[in-house]
């Protein structure tokens, strides 16, 4: 890796209410309910604006799936871009974790931004959209018309897709697969002042799938999911080297404690930006 550093913020912009942390994490039945929030990432280096992940926005059938899966709280991650002065044409680059609609969903607004998705995550979509009725539950995360987007800046020549793990994919960037969660999750690590720091996708949702039900290191592997369990403890294993097992080095977009390890900087109706 090249000693090109990040300057990383994670910014929140959406709470769901009283979900159930059983729904979230295998076997977490005495987890109660949790306003779960949702994020994405800003990276710069020099020459780069990239976000790794773009929230969804509440028009169109976004508004619809937000509506459908209860997350009432919700500001547009337009508005906190700009609070960090970032225009969407000034986005160079997407990266995306996976296809789910709380992250993708927001994809239109960067019209010049190239796009990075793992290409096992885009084909499987194709295929399992393609499935009869009876294998809905796949797919109930995803709004088709994000793939389309995808497509669309396919067409474009803007869509680029990522085979696998790639070291520096850009300076100081590199990219992992970590499929489970979805069939092409992927997560990605950033060299910062802090050290390297992991963004993990949905490939963890919260702090017990890492450290244990009971605190105990045995990981618990998400009740969600398109693909196996093994492939989800693995990708979590692959997390825990990648950070050295410093929890501090984690980002969790999930993240139910509200990145208690970072700065707060901003906080705009509630909803925070805070810095790496
Ligand atoms: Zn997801």
């Amino acid at each position: 890796m090249t000693n090109t550093l990040w300057d990383v913020h994670v910014i929140e912009y959406a709470r769901s209410k009283d979900q159930l942390v059983a729904g979230i994490i295998h076997g977490a039945h005495d987890g109660g309910v949790v306003d779960l929030p949702f994020s994405f990432v800003l990276a710069r280096s020099a020459g780069k604006v990239v976000l790794i992940d773009t929230g969804f926005l509440r028009e169109g059938s976004g508004a619809a799936f937000a509506e459908k899966f209860g997350i009432p709280h919700w500001i547009s991650p337009l508005t906190m871009l700009a609070e960090l002065g970032v225009e969407p044409d000034d986005v160079t680059d997407v990266v995306l974790s996976h296809a789910h609609f709380d992250h993708m969903g927001g994809l239109g607004a960067y019209p010049k931004a190239k796009i990075h998705l793992q290409k096992k995550e885009y084909l499987s979509w194709m295929e399992i959209l393609a499935l009869p009725p009876q294998f809905a539950v796949l797919s109930e995360i995803i709004n088709p018309d994000d793939i389309r987007t995808a497509y669309d800046a396919s067409l474009e020549h803007r869509l680029n897709l990522v085979d696998g793990d790639h070291d520096d994919y850009f300076p100081g960037l590199d990219l992992r697969l970590g499929e489970g969660h979805t069939l092409g999750q992927q997560f990605v690590i950033l060299e910062t002042e802090r050290g390297r720091v992991v963004v993990a996708g949905d490939c963890i949702y919260g702090k017990r799938n890492i450290c244990g039900h009971n605190n105990d290191g045995v990981y618990a592997p998400l009740a969600n999911a398109a693909g196996s369990t093994w492939d989800q403890l693995k990708a979590i294993d692959n997390i825990n080297k990648a950070i050295e097992g410093d929890l501090s080095r984690l980002i969790i977009l999930h993240d139910s404690d509200r990145w208690p390890h970072l700065d707060l900087v901003k906080e705009i109706e509630g909803f925070g930006i805070f810095e790496v």
